[in-house]
């Protein structure tokens, strides 16, 4: 998620585009989706399809089409899932499925394995926390969190996946509290963040939906005044 937001963060820069950034955080771990399959069909086909570039390409499509230049830094954030953050850390990537079955990653390419949960894996993703974190404060997108925005609703994906591997400990064997207690901060530092923006986007809406009622009364006490006045005198 770091990573696809200093990308998207970047490219928007670069395009002079806004983005909406819970939008681009989702779609960062959204190939992570066939995690899934290992639960509903008992069948592991971890980055598999969903990490294929051709099956970004294809469902970017119709994005690209109506929303041009816009839809660049989302789909920067959608690949860099697979064509930089998997890449580095595992491989074993099917990047041009079904063109192709082959798998790709750094490992394939020669370099020495970085599995996912090794040190270098670990201090990888720290820094690109520790980086993004930094941007995200100076160029004050934190305060998109704090905002009663619909689409920071969808922050509860990410919030389910951020905090199962830092509480439960799926889908490592134990939970990174108790294993790597610093990244454990980072997750939780992330879930605290989404879970602030989706409480106030609730409160937003509760006070949108029940709250009507009690902004009612004012319009029609002022309006009261205003249309009887004239009735009155005309009479
Ligand atoms: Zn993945």
């Amino acid at each position: 998620m770091a990573l696809a937001y200093l990308l998207g963060k970047g490219a928007s820069k670069a395009l002079h585009t806004k983005i909406n950034i819970p939008i681009l955080l989702v779609l960062s771990i959204l190939p992570d989706i066939d995690i899934l399959s290992e639960f509903l069909f008992n069948h592991p086909i971890h980055r598999g399809p969903t990490h294929s570039i051709i099956v970004a390409l294809l469902i970017f499509l119709p994005f690209f089409v109506i929303y041009r230049k816009k839809a660049i830094p989302y789909f920067l954030g959608l690949i860099s899932h697979s064509l930089i953050g998997d890449f580095i850390a595992g491989g074993q990537l099917r990047l041009l499925w079904p063109l192709s079955q082959a798998e790709f990653g750094l490992h394939e390419l020669g370099f020495p394995i970085i599995k996912v949960g090794s040190q270098t894996e670990i201090l990888l993703e720290l820094s690109l926390f520790v980086i993004a974190t930094l941007v995200l404060i100076i160029s004050k997108d934190w305060r998109v969190f704090f905002k009663g925005r619909l689409s920071n609703l969808v922050l509860i994906i990410p919030i389910t996946t951020v905090l199962l591997p830092s509480t439960i400990g799926y889908p490592f064997n134990e939970s990174l509290l108790i294993t790597e207690p610093i990244l454990a901060l980072a997750h939780i530092f992330y879930a605290a963040l989404f879970s602030i923006a989706i409480l106030t986007t609730l409160k937003t809406l509760y006070q949108r939906w029940f709250g009507k009622k009690d902004n009612k009364k004012p319009d029609n006490h002022t309006n009261q005044p205003t249309i009887k006045t004239p009735y009155q005198f005309e009479k």
